[in-house]
């Protein structure tokens, strides 16, 4: 690697930043410049909001839990239904705008890495409507494990690089896709799918994102009059938590949580180090080396988080807790009895955290839980895992 730049932009507080190379800083510096551009181009805004509706399916609905609520004795439950769009997840909002930019950026080939498959499919999905060329970086023992998600991405039309340096796991397909764009950037976009990795994607990311927070604060101002006592995401890299909690920011009645898995507790347990490129808090073992995790929700096994989500837990303005794998396990089984509802086991962490928080709270009181997704994914191993039991 060449010498390291530390640029001043894109700090949340002490965290987040761009510790790269300088050619690659270089890249990154263009594609603020022209987000920067974009993002407020009525032109461009409205071309993301079509795609949203014709093609996602938004807005979706707030759904509100009765039957949950009723149980639980406590708070008025909402759900945020990220799991109604298409390709099933939050993370198809960022993917479009992404590919937006690029197209503008004039790029025609999109990279990404992905470690269990959700973001690789959610890419080579909207390359396919939007006739890119898609490269998906994938360590060879993910490959292995997720050969169904393997083989959507082919379906979709996308190629699957297996990476077998390393260990061959996401770090390593981290840094292929790096050196992928360090080679190819004047034609090739880079598109990363949480809020991390260095600026200005957290800031990108969530700027994509928020509209879960725009859609979901109408909503229910619409249907209660008032604004929620919390909202509550689920959090790996922190993509639909920022999203959920933007258009709150500023409202500080509202209390915002953050859940993540007991058996990944970046923000609970870690402490701030640079990993892939960005200043964040992080799970480290005795040497520093990212230490691995083992959460059920493979979208939530990561030992980094986004810097926002840093900046907020050290500000106090947001809150994170921890649902165990066990807990998450029985809230996947509450919510589809109860409610005919079947959430990813990721967004079953944050379902599991407000069935325990609405007891502790008074019927005058409203939780929205943002659904990042359908647990369709999930039903295969949660069938192993209570056979196994
Ligand atoms: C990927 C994924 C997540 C975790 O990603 P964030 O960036 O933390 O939102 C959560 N839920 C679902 C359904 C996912 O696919």
């Amino acid at each position: 690697m060449t010498s390291m730049s530390r640029d001043s932009k894109g700090y949340f507080g002490e965290f987040g930043g761009s510790f790269i190379p300088e050619d690659l800083q270089n890249v990154m510096n263009k594609i603020e410049e022209q987000f920067l551009h974009y993002k407020d181009d009525p032109e461009f805004q409205k071309e993301y909001e079509f795609y949203l509706k014709e093609y996602v399916g938004r807005e979706n609905p707030l759904t509100y839990a009765e039957n949950l609520s009723k149980r639980m004795g406590g708070a008025k439950i909402y759900l945020k239904r990220e799991d109604l769009n298409h390709t099933g997840a939050h993370k198809i909002n960022n993917v479009i705008g992404q590919i937006l930019l690029a197209k503008r950026m004039g790029a025609k080939r999109i990279i990404a890495e992905t470690g269990a498959g959700q973001h690789g499919v959610a890419t080579a999905t909207a390359c396919a409507m939007f006739d890119m060329e898609c490269v998906i970086y994938m360590g060879k023992v993910d490959t292995e494990r997720q050969a169904l998600n393997v083989f959507r991405m082919e379906l979709l039309g996308a190629k699957v690089v297996a990476v077998e340096k390393g260990r061959g796991r996401l770090k390593e397909a981290v840094d292929e896709a790096l050196q992928d764009l360090i080679q190819n950037y004047k034609n090739t976009f880079y598109l990363i799918g949480s809020a991390v990795g260095p600026h200005p994607y957290p800031t990108m990311v969530k700027h994509f994102q928020s509209i879960i927070s725009k859609e979901s604060k109408s909503q229910i101002l619409e249907k209660e009059g008032k604004l929620p006592t919390a909202v509550i995401a689920c959090t790996g890299g922190g993509s639909n938590a920022i999203g959920a909690y933007a258009h709150y920011l500023d409202e500080l009645s509202v209390r915002l949580i953050g859940v993540e898995p007991e058996e990944a507790p970046t923000l609970s347990e870690g402490v701030p180090a640079v990993l892939h490129g960005f200043k964040s808090y992080t799970l480290l073992d005795e040497e520093g080396n990212p230490k691995p995790t083992f959460s059920i929700a493979a979208g939530l096994d990561y030992q980094g988080v986004g810097p926002e989500h840093s900046y907020l837990k050290e500000s106090g303005r947001a809150e994170y807790v921890t649902a165990s794998g066990q807990e998450a396990l029985e809230a996947f089984q509450t919510l589809s009895k109860l409610e005919g509802i079947i959430p990813a086991l990721e967004s079953a962490h944050a379902i599991a955290y407000a069935i325990k928080l609405a007891k502790e709270l008074s019927k005058d009181d409203i939780l929205i839980v943002n659904l990042s997704g359908r647990g369709d994914k999930d039903v295969e191993q949660v069938f192993q895992m209570i056979q196994n039991k």
